[in-house]
């Protein structure tokens, strides 16, 4: 197949994702024109893990290109549930925070599900309160987890409406696998969760309209394990040697170089997937700005 074709079968969330931004920045001067309000995303960082540190620095400086205050703490490895727990207290009353954020994972002295319990869910940016899951599991709304939110609107650009076609998704976790399956049923997609007790994996990937890869495990997904034609969107992100001794690079839990050949649509690794969960993340924080102030909220 030629470098063109290929081309044509390649998603680019990065422009994708630039343009997201740029809309978010719109509606953003809108709102500090018009309402004199700021938004404000509060991302918490624990200790000093440097995939988190990386993440982190990302967020606070894509939130302040976008217009917005970023309002984030960063506390040692050491921290104590009670301390962080008094932190999302404070942002919780803070009228200049209306998204917050805490980076995951946390240290092994604190309980995760006792941290996102405890935001408020409006602003729950991430959407991994309770009450958030809770709105999507039953098609209200609610704050929706970025990532999934990400590979939503590359579907959704790529294939416009999305009713009736098979919609597999390798991988169950909380964050990435389940939304994932709520949005794409709420898309009236005919949904399958695979996971690492699923039988005959590949088989199951071969029903697949719309195959969603969140597993973690590089290039796990092989070409003949796709229908051809399908939309696969492929969220992992693996460090693997790269050709260059000592160097590393990222691939996805999908071998690209094979499946390229078989898909009607792949999202790279990197450049597909990953710049779409910091626009969405952004784009989450405007909605919740609007909707604390009782402001309409724009279509983005
Ligand atoms: P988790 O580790 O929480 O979940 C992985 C899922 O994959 C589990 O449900 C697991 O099944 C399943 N799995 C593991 N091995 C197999 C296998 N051999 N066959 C089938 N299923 C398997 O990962 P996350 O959901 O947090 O992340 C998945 C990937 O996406 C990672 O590479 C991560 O880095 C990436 N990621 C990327 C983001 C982005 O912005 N692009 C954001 C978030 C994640 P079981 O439940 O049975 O154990």
């Amino acid at each position: 197949m030629s470098e063109a074709e290929h081309a044509t079968k390649r998603i680019d969330g990065k422009s994708f994702a630039e343009r997201l931004r740029a809309r978010v920045a719109e509606e953003t001067a809108k709102l500090k024109a018009g309402h004199g309000i700021v938004p404000g995303l509060a991302a918490v960082l624990v200790g000093e893990d440097p995939a988190s540190q990386v993440y982190v620095r990302n967020k606070n400086k894509q939130t302040v290109e976008t217009g917005m205050n970023s309002l984030g703490e960063t506390l040692p490895a050491d921290t104590s549930q009670k301390d962080l727990l008094a932190v999302i207290d404070k942002l919780n009353r803070d009228p200049a925070v209306n998204g917050i954020l805490v980076q995951l994972p946390l240290p092994d002295q604190i309980d995760p599900h006792a941290v996102i319990d405890a935001i408020d869910p409006a602003k729950d940016v991430d959407g991994f309160h309770l009450r958030n899951v809770g709105l999507l599991a039953t098609g209200r709304g609610g704050m929706v987890p970025c990532t999934p939110l990400g590979c939503l609107m590359l579907l959704e650009d790529r294939l416009g409406d999305l009713t009736g076609l098979n919609a597999v998704i390798v991988g169950r976790s909380n964050i990435v696998g389940k939304p994932m399956a709520q949005l794409l049923l709420s898309a009236d997609c005919t949904v399958t969760i695979a996971h690492s007790r699923t039988a005959d994996l590949p088989a199951v990937c071969r029903t697949a309209d719309i195959l969603v890869a969140a597993v973690g495990r590089a290039q796990m997904i092989r070409g003949d394990w796709i229908k051809p034609g399908a939309t696969v969107i492929d969220v992992g992100i693996n460090r693997v040697p790269a050709a260059e001794e000592g160097r590393m690079r990222l691939v996805g839990d999908v071998a690209f170089d094979e499946a390229v050949e078989v898909a009607g649509g792949i999202t790279p690794v990197p450049g597909g997937v990953g710049p779409m969960t910091i626009a969405c993340l952004l784009r989450n924080t405007l909605v919740a700005a609007c909707i604390q102030n009782g402001i309409d909220v724009p279509d983005i």
